[in-house]
């Protein structure tokens, strides 16, 4: 069989550990016999990071903006054990903390559904997707521990030296503060990401806070994003039969667990940080979670949520055989080429992506799956797999397709 052709390069980011590992063998089981892969490869591996003073990073990120279409495997964020372990020569930052930085992106996460991995909440069918604001709030906060009396304010002051004050409290005993901000640039870059990524996907969006109590601060992210929306997405929305709907926060905690899925649901820094581990954990597993980082130009970086499953790696070195689930990283490979193919206008990358992500799906309802979901399953004496067997037997249920 012929194999499919590309146009234009995947940006290609190895990572590290078990998905490191299992980014292998996916491509050598699941991806090369069928494509003939154009790729550009930056190794996110820690080694190389350090090795490079952690330039490989950025130049990864560069090539995503040149291209449009990424497809990254899980890294390992240093910290003191790692500087040890790796001999690093700074605790380097978060890969994924650099490359949205570079892109201004939003980071969409989604589970895969799949039958007998059920929801824990019963009227969930469809997936929800959340998008999680990445920038400010509680995260780049200051805050303020008070031991007296006193009078705490809001001091802004303007380049010419004017001042504007707001008294917060007059403290009558020790107390807490904390200063908190965003800026209109964000929220913006994040209302786009979003109205794109609903467009794209055609799935309604949501959009909560809490603009009641917070007249200023919240009010403003509910403005510019109907701003936005009014101006440049109302029309290709109606065009699309999709919906942006914006609610207060504890009504859409309440929708949300009352809805059958299907939509996506936008939320500040914190609530975003919340929310997803809820909306994770209740549709299953983490194994089961992908994630595609989407910036305001409408560039793409898919990759799975989870991290690079240190613990299984230390087994696998010592050579054991490991459960590990490859089905998020393989579907982060099948969303870039997919996107990849919808761009270059190539038909047959976007009709592999959806065949191997069948394949995936039949794979685990026929009862052949890792540990991980057999242990959450409802499907009864399911056969578990490590992790090449698991991946032959995908390939297999691809072939038959
Ligand atoms: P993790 O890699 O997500 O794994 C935590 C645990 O979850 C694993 O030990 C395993 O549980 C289970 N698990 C996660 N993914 C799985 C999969 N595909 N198949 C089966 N089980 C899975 O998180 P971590 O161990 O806390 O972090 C390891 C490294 O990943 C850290 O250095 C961190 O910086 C990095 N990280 C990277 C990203 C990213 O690049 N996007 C995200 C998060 C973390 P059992 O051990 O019980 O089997
Ligand atoms: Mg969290």
């Amino acid at each position: 069989m012929e194999k499919i052709k590309m146009t234009t390069p995947l940006v290609e980011m190895d990572g590290d550990e078990m998905t490191r590992v299992l980014w292998k063998w996916i491509k050598d089981e699941l991806i090369l016999p069928y494509i003939d892969l154009k790729s550009e490869y930056y190794d996110l591996g820690l080694e190389y990071r350090n090795q490079t003073d952690d330039k490989v990073t950025a130049e990864s990120a560069e090539a995503t903006k040149k291209y449009g279409v990424a497809v990254k495997c899980a890294t390992i964020t240093p910290n003191a054990a790692r500087m040890t372990e790796y001999n690093l020569k700074e605790m380097w930052k978060s890969p994924n903390g650099t490359i949205r930085a570079i892109l201004d992106g939003t980071v969409f996460r989604a589970p895969i559904i799949v039958k007998g991995i059920e929801p824990y909440v019963k009227t969930w069918k469809k997936p929800i997707t959340i998008a999680r604001h990445a920038y400010g709030d509680v995260y780049k906060a200051t805050e303020m521990k008070v031991s007296k009396a006193g009078k705490a304010e809001l001091v802004f002051t303007a380049e010419d030296g004017s001042e504007t004050r707001e008294l917060i409290h007059e403290f009558n005993g020790a107390g807490i503060l904390q200063g908190q901000h965003n800026l209109n640039k964000s929220i913006e870059s994040f209302a786009r990401s979003c109205f794109n990524f609903a467009l794209d996907t055609k799935q309604d969006l949501w959009f909560s806070s809490k603009d009641t109590i917070s007249k200023k601060y919240d009010h403003t992210f509910k403005d510019i994003f109907q701003e936005i929306f009014d101006k440049e997405y109302a029309d290709s929305f109606k065009e699309a039969g999709i919906e942006y709907f914006y609610t207060l926060i504890d009504d859409a905690v309440a929708r949300v667990i009352r809805s059958e899925g299907g939509y996506i649901w936008a939320c500040k820094n914190y609530d975003g940080d919340v929310m997803s581990d809820m909306v994770a954990t209740a549709f299953g597993s983490l194994s089961m979670m992908t994630s595609v980082l989407v910036s305001p130009e409408g560039n793409y970086e898919y990759e799975a949520a989870h991290g690079t499953v240190q613990r299984h790696y230390y087994k696998h070195l010592k050579g054991e055989k490991t459960g590990t689930n490859p089905i998020a990283t393989i579907f982060a490979w099948t969303g870039a080429l997919r996107k990849r193919g919808e761009l270059d206008g190539i038909n047959a990358l976007c009709v592999f992506a959806d065949k191997m992500e069948k394949a995936c799906i039949t794979t685990i309802e026929n009862g052949k799956m890792t540990n991980d979901l057999a242990i959450i399953s409802t499907i009864e004496n399911p056969t578990v797999l490590n992790s090449e067997d698991f991946i032959k037997a995908i390939r297999a249920a691809y072939e038959e397709l």
